[in-house]
């Protein structure tokens, strides 16, 4: 059977960062969607393993295009790794099964490998905030991970620049992050309501800022953030974008539409005779998205 060596090394080479061999506990959560009882997911189950894949938080003030966030190639690569982890472990003869339902930021602070902050996130000493978390239950007993709870990293120290940095007031002073007014979630939405339209400035997907703000988490002052060109995007070229962030995100139809947005937040009245060529296209979002796009560039022309 696979060791915990073997196991850390081939998840190493895929990228994650840190790998945990946890008991398989009750992991108390409020979100009813979310299962508490990993073991009912895989009855006979002795390790549950949580996959950390860090990513770098980047400067993009300035950038005119559609910045992604880096957590959305992380998480890409963070599920392609786990599926084949999940497959090395099934081949050996083993049950091993990956689920997207357990509650894994409320399982890093029950196991003490975080803490969550006001912000919402979770940070883990020398990480921080910036990373995704993939887990696999298994049947393998494998040797429990000794945490270190020395944790240098302190609790939040309500310094409230978090709070400052949001673009939408999502977060409140009692921590809560309202996810209808989080750009993280109203990126993905197929429309942007009117209100989030400047808000989002140059977001095309994921939003990083409270990370950013946050004294306990690192920001890379080169621009290495992944920027998408808006003019391709109007073009309806995605390039590699269904690659780096998954199909159901790097809809064809949704893309246009927030180029339309952020190229009217970025002024780029460069784009405009693009956009005048999509208001007269026979999808009505991206119709309605250059019309909206057009009224908000041609009152600065
Ligand atoms: S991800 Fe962005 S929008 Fe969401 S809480 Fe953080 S700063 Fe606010
Ligand atoms: S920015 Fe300050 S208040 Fe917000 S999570 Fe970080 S330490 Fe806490």
């Amino acid at each position: 059977m696979i060791s915990n060596a073997e196991f850390t090394a081939a998840a190493e080479e895929l990228g994650f960062g840190r790998v945990y061999f946890l008991p398989v506990d009750d992991i108390p959560t409020p979100y009813v969607k979310l299962v508490s009882s990993p073991k009912a997911l895989l009855p006979g189950a002795k390790t549950l393993i949580l996959l950390i894949m860090p990513y770098e938080l980047t400067d993009d003030e300035g950038c005119r295009e559609g910045v992604i966030s880096p957590y959305y190639k992380a998480s890409q690569k963070a599920y392609k790794g786990v599926k084949f982890l999940e497959k090395k472990l099934i081949d050996s003869g083993a049950q091993a099964v990956c689920n997207a339902n357990i509650p894994l930021k409320a399982a890093i602070v029950k196991y003490d490998i975080g803490v969550q902050r006001l912000n919402s996130l979770t940070y883990i000493n020398g990480i921080g905030s910036a990373f995704h978390i993939q887990n696999i239950i298994t049947d393998i007993a494998f040797e429990y991970s000794r945490i270190d709870r020395s944790f240098s990293i302190t609790d939040c120290s309500k310094c409230l620049h978090c709070l400052r940095a949001c673009p939408s007031g999502a977060i409140s002073t009692t921590g809560f992050v309202d996810p209808n007014r989080c750009l993280r979630f109203v990126s993905e939405l197929k429309q942007i309501p009117a209100e989030f339209e400047n808000n989002l400035g140059n977001k095309l997907l994921g939003c990083d800022e409270c990370q950013k703000a946050c004294p306990h988490n690192m920001v890379a002052k080169t621009n290495a953030q992944f920027a998408y060109p808006l003019e391709k995007l109007l073009k309806g070229d995605l390039g590699e974008l269904p690659e780096l962030i998954g199909t159901n995100l790097a809809r064809k139809t949704r893309m246009i539409c927030k180029a339309c947005v952020l190229a009217a937040n970025n002024n780029r009245t460069d784009l405009l005779p693009l956009i005048r060529e999509l208001e007269k296209s026979s999808d009505t979002y991206i119709s309605a998205a250059a019309r909206r796009a057009m009224e908000r560039l041609e009152v600065i022309t």
